[in-house]
């Protein structure tokens, strides 16, 4: 089984990977179709066992590399929380994350234009702030799940 991005991803995805000169490969295009698929922030691991799903016989070094270039060109951004595995998460508007102690989830928290401008104005004077890596963690009951 292939897998195939929706038109509108796809033409996103080949559009950015030809900016930086890269080749849309069927490898690439899953990886990401996998992280846009199932937004739960999966760690390396878990994007592994998805791909092999569509491509079978793809190694772990390719996921890999497949990560580190769609990082690279900003498709994808890495979350890093405490000493676990990195994440990866296809929200690319300035957002915080949620960790869940209990169950290790981890939840997008979108921030709105007032508090994002009020977050900058803490940056040392004379910078400007070009990422933003803001986390939580704490326990509770979300009412969603
Ligand atoms: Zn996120």
């Amino acid at each position: 089984m292939s897998y195939s991005l929706t038109s509108s991803r796809n033409q996103t995805f080949i559009s950015t990977l030809r900016e930086k000169g890269l080749r849309p490969t069927k490898q690439r295009a899953c990886v990401y179709g996998v992280i846009l698929d199932k937004r739960d922030h999966p760690t390396a691991d878990d994007i592994y066992d998805r791909v092999k799903r569509h491509l079978p016989g793809t190694s772990f070094a390719t996921v890999y590399n497949c990560l580190e270039t769609l990082v690279g060109c900003g498709l994808v951004r890495q979350v890093n929380m405490d000493r676990s595995p990195t994440r990866y998460c296809p929200n690319l508007s300035p957002h915080a994350h949620f960790r869940c102690i209990q169950s290790g989830k981890i939840y997008d928290v979108e921030i709105d234009k007032d508090t994002l401008s009020r977050m900058q104005a803490l940056v040392p004077e004379g910078f400007e702030a070009e990422n933003l890596d803001l986390s939580f963690s704490g326990t509770g009951t979300p009412p969603h799940d």
